[in-house]
């Protein structure tokens, strides 16, 4: 395998390409659009509809467990009002899914290609005569 599952990782943590780790899943100038495919090496980073749909879960959960539940805490032990919890959990809950954006869609990608490596084109070799790829 060229690329490793230790690289794959690194890559999907830098927000970079997972098949030639270039600064290409967002198209340049764009805080939130993602290239159809990455320009360096031609990997297809937008898949099917829905593929990305598991990192709007992530994104949630990772803001509910991040912050909404610390919030939830700080205000069960008094440490906060009840008005300044429900402020700080509105702006929460509308903040950190837009500035974890970017990071979740890259570690949804990450962990497709963590669990499937060999469906990166860098780790696949030229099919045989009469072989189809099926992936
Ligand atoms: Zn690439």
């Amino acid at each position: 395998m060229r690329v490793t599952r230790g690289q794959i990782f690194t890559r999907g943590i830098a927000n970079r390409c997972p098949n030639c780790g270039g600064k290409t899943l967002f198209q340049e100038g764009s805080l939130f659009n993602l290239n159809p495919e990455c320009p360096a090496c031609g990997l297809k980073i937008e898949r099917d509809e829905g593929f990305f749909l598991g990192s709007m879960s992530l994104n949630y959960g990772v803001t509910i467990i991040c912050f909404l539940v610390p919030v939830l805490i700080l205000y069960l032990t008094g440490v906060i009002s009840g008005l300044f919890a429900a402020i700080l959990a509105a702006i929460g809950a509308i903040g950190v899914p837009v500035l974890f954006y970017r990071a979740s869609r890259s570690w949804w990608l990450m962990s497709y290609y963590l669990c499937l490596p060999m469906h990166l084109p860098a780790n696949q070799d030229a099919p045989k005569q009469g072989e189809d790829r099926n992936i």
